[in-house]
């Protein structure tokens, strides 16, 4: 349980989650199997104002350790990427056939992974083709392909452009030799660079993956990586702090066996803070929780924190407004419609037979009691940093999420006006609290449940979430002391009387 510390402090919040981002909403939802017959046909698309598509591609040539996204090792050529690619290809066809999948223009496209780049030219046109065949690409605002720098080509730049690819996102993590050799990054920094004047020859934008906060990295060597990728040149960067209780265990078995020490999450704050000053003072501007833009030369910067000049246009109907809908195809794929949240099949294998084998089929579907009302509110305002009022429909908001809004305003974490919600510079520091703040009761629940369950995993460290008390309080507590050396994490966690003490 996380609660917000009022007073006039920076420390708003007795603890972070250490967490930074989640589906809304979890809680509230009955889980069915229909086919997609029978769930397009129910789709309710009358309140919908936009819709993107996401495309899931789950092969990588190599797996890095601080990984947790559905993928397995596969090649560029490999039988078993071909066979999905026909998968996705018809999923795609199966999916066109209903008029509430189809109806609606597409504002963007988001092709991840996995390494997308390891499909061939031919595949990538394949695919493009599909979606052109059967959506409309009229209103397309933004088409994003991530790649891994090894297993791109010319030749396969120049498919992701032809089928209205603009930009592509790459991880490069860490330019320090200690933190690439820990994650399983294989590529050289030279291919980095080799590989970011490509992109700049066929894509209007190039963005960069950094991750910060690894166990033993000093200040120093976050500078270094920072000014490196700045260097690179490309126009937008996202920089993340580690999640370590998602990661994998071999990582924490590798920073053990080099004596590195999980940071502090006070540690890891300072460090973010440091990390936006470091980018606003070399001309860069925050977009969102993660992501920067470099200002183009002479530019004004914006009154307002975070930019608007700018923004992961696909993000925004993740973390979205309720009317705003995602479509996914691919094995674990999203889907978020009407009042539906589908996950594809997890396993590509199975996910490839099925479709190739069968016409349509069964699909597990999450089927919440309403639509997600305030999802604006709890996701898209802590995230972007505002929300337009106008689009929020308020009466169809609780009072008590009015209530936290107005606390969060008292607290100097929001500001507001008639026409909007704004996120502050010090709110900017708690924006996933904030989205755990606003979330309702049962959605904080499952967060401090998979939250414990993670710190019970055996082999990951993590650092001490508490931001209050710095130091034991009333003597005999464990509050004050240091991490466990088991590796387990929890012995760092306070008890929870001692965090209701400090509110
Ligand atoms: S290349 Fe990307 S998807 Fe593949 S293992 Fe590395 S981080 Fe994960």
């Amino acid at each position: 349980m996380i609660n917000l510390v009022p007073g006039k402090s920076l420390l708003k919040f007795d603890s972070q989650l250490p967490l930074y981002n989640w589906l809304y909403p979890m809680k509230g939802q009955d889980l069915d199997t229909v086919t997609h017959g029978e769930l397009f046909t129910s789709v309710d698309t009358a309140y919908v104002r936009g819709r993107s598509l996401y495309f899931h591609i789950p092969f990588c040539d190599t797996i890095c350790t601080f990984c947790t996204l559905n993928r397995g090792i596969g090649h560029t050529g490999d039988e078993a990427v071909e066979a999905y690619v026909q998968a996705l290809v018809k999923e795609v066809a199966i999916k066109a056939r209903h008029a509430s999948v189809t109806a609606l223009p597409i504002t963007a496209i988001f092709f991840g992974g996995g390494s997308p780049s390891i499909l061939t030219a031919g595949q990538i046109r394949r695919i493009g083709q599909a979606i052109h065949t059967h959506f409309d690409m009229s209103q397309l605002r933004e088409f994003c392909f991530e790649v891994e720098v090894k297993s791109v080509t010319e030749e396969k730049c120049a498919a992701m452009r032809d089928i209205g690819v603009n930009k592509v996102r790459f991880g490069c993590q860490s330019f320090d030799p200690t933190y690439r050799r820990l994650f399983n990054i294989t590529a050289s920094v030279e291919q980095t660079y080799a590989a970011v004047e490509m992109f700049s020859r066929y894509f209007e934008w190039t963005s960069l993956d950094m991750i910060y906060g690894m166990h033993g990295q000093s200040f120093e060597q976050f500078s270094s990586d920072i000014e490196q990728a700045m260097a690179l040149g490309t126009g937008t960067m996202e920089l993340y702090p580690i999640t370590n209780i998602v990661t994998q265990a071999p990582l924490h078995h590798g920073y053990a066996a080099k004596g590195l020490q999980p940071l502090s999450f006070t540690h890891k704050m300072a460090m973010t803070i440091y990390l936006n000053q470091y980018l606003r003072a070399s001309g860069w501007q925050q977009h969102n929780g993660h992501g920067f833009l470099r200002l183009p030369e002479g530019h004004v910067r914006e009154p307002q924190f975070i930019s608007r000049a700018y923004t992961n246009i696909y993000n925004e109907y993740c973390w979205a407004y309720h009317d705003l809908d995602l479509i996914g195809f691919g094995s674990s794929a999203i889907s978020q419609v009407d009042r539906f949240t589908v996950m594809n099949d997890e396993n590509r294998v199975s996910y490839t037979k099925r479709l190739l084998e069968e016409d349509d089929f069964r699909i597990n579907v999450s089927v919440a009691d309403d639509l997600p009302w305030a999802r604006g509110l709890v996701l898209r305002l802590p995230y972007f940093g505002f929300v337009e009022k106008s689009l929020i429909p308020w009466e169809h908001i609780p009072a008590e999420m009015v209530d936290k809004l107005g606390r969060l305003v008292d607290e100097g974490l929001l500001e507001e006006d008639e026409k909007e919600y704004r996120v502050t510079e010090l709110g900017w520091i708690w924006y996933v609290d904030m989205m755990y703040y606003l979330s309702p009761a049962d959605d904080q629940r499952i967060l401090d449940e998979f939250v414990e369950l993670k710190d019970r995993t055996r082999g990951i460290t993590d650092g001490d979430r508490r931001t209050l008390p710095l130091t034991p309080i009333g003597g005999g507590g464990t509050a004050g002391a240091p991490a466990c050396g088991t590796g387990c994490g929890s012995a760092a966690r306070p008890p929870a009387r001692v965090l209701q003490g400090a509110v």
